[in-house]
């Protein structure tokens, strides 16, 4: 079995939003970081649509995460002007609000309440009326009755910041092996490096697993040390305006459905997201195009005169609890980053900063302690 010489003090499996970013913050602290992905940002991280919101109806008695969530938007703005510096490419961040539109009387006492929960946490938001959300956003459906405006909420173009990441990362020292990982060395209960498809073996000092959804794929991972991550499938349609359609992401519900338009600076207008427990099926579907048209129409009627640009499908990686996996694994040598489901994007300032700590430092940020791989496993044992 050929072994690679020159073994990285750090070998990352997956260039991910969360992959990436880590290498690039690992290697800005001196270590040699070689990340392994045969198709480099082409998993959900090509398809998201980039909202940046930690408060939404699924965070409801989610703290620890809503917490998570919060420091990482907070962390965006200069997590993004160093990124855009070192990389010199853009990333299409924006922190010009989400807003939330209420089309019936249910929708609005459930923003009153989503209002009031965020307040508690000391996060602003503004109650609008339906006609102040169409002073706002003009091409919103006269049938609005109101809205909830989170200012400090944003977006950014997932491919673009990809990109970034990329050549940000190369530039500060990371080597891009352009391989897929088949499975996990273990010696004497110690991870000591990756397996490839032909066979070679690369060793490291650490191994992170950030392989989103596939995380769970590896061999030779024993018990106890296999990701609790499982694909939930998402379709996302993009279309194109060269006159400006929308000054916000701006998200609904319609028929029990959550519907959100995400537009960019380029002229890019995002429609998302389907959510599908179909396994690894990437299939993109008439039925799943249907849908996300028929709700945006809704909510933006004009929507349907953009030029159709795109559809795709991805899978998030979901977690017993939503939320992520990140620290140490049970098995020495091997850390975890993974299981980011719904909001991998928003977390990666802090899932990058929070594993430099973990990798360089050797202890986990206050901020992280919630996220430690066991906790899947004392919940079971309880
Ligand atoms: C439809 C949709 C909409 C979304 N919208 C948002 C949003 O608005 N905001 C938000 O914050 N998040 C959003 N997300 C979630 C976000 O995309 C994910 O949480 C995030 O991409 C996870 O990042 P990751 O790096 O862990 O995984 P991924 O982005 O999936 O990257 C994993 C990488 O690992 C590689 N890989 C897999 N197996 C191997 C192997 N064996 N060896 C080597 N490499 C391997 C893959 O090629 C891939 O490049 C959305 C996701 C979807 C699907």
């Amino acid at each position: 079995m050929p072994t690679s010489t020159n073994a990285p003090d750090l070998l990352i499996i997956g260039a991910g939003v969360i992959g990436l970013a880590t290498a690039w913050r690992v290697a800005r602290r001196g270590l040699a970081v070689t990340v392994l992905d045969p198709a480099p940002a082409g998993g959900a991280s090509r398809v998201a649509a980039g909202m940046l919101t930690p408060v939404s109806e699924l965070t409801y008695g989610e703290e620890p995460l809503l917490h998570l969530g919060i420091a990482s938007r907070d962390r965006y703005p200069a997590f993004v002007a160093e990124l855009e510096e070192v990389s010199g490419r853009r990333t299409g961040y924006r922190r010009d609000g989400i807003l939330e539109i209420a089309f019936d009387s249910d929708d609005l006492a459930f923003l009153e309440d989503l209002r009031r929960f965020r307040q508690s946490l000391g996060v602003p938001a503004e109650a609008l009326s339906g006609r102040e959300c169409r002073r706002l956003e003009p091409m919103l459906a006269p049938s609005v009755r109101g809205g909830l405006l989170a200012p400090e909420d944003g977006s950014i173009d997932p491919r673009r910041l990809t990109a970034a990441l990329l050549t940000a990362a190369e530039r500060t020292g990371v080597r891009m092996d352009r391989r897929r990982a088949a499975g996990l060395v273990v010696e004497r209960d110690i991870a000591v490096g990756v397996r490839l498809d032909d066979g070679t073996v690369l060793r490291a000092e650490k191994i992170l697993l950030a392989a989103g959804a596939h995380s769970g794929d590896l061999d030779g991972l024993p018990d106890g040390a296999v990701p609790q991550v499982r694909p939930v499938k998402g379709q996302v349609i993009r279309l194109r305006t060269a006159t400006p359609f929308l000054g916000r992401s701006t998200r609904g519900v319609v028929r029990g459905s959550s519907i959100y338009v995400v537009p960019r600076d380029d002229g890019e207008v995002v429609v998302g997201a389907t959510q599908e427990e179909m396994g690894f099926d990437t299939t993109v579907t008439a039925g799943g195009v249907w849908q996300l048209l028929r709700d945006a129409r809704e909510l933006l009627p004009g929507i349907t005169e953009l030029e159709f640009a795109e559809v795709s499908a991805g899978l998030r990686p979901g977690s017993p609890d939503n939320a992520p996996a990140l620290g140490p694994s049970p098995l020495p040598g091997l850390f975890l980053a993974v299981g980011h489901f719904r909001n991998g994007v928003l977390l990666t300032p802090v899932t990058a900063d929070a594993m430099t700590e973990i990798l360089v430092d050797g202890t986990v940020p206050e901020v992280a302690v919630p996220f430690a791989p066991d906790r899947f496993a004392e919940e079971a044992r309880a």
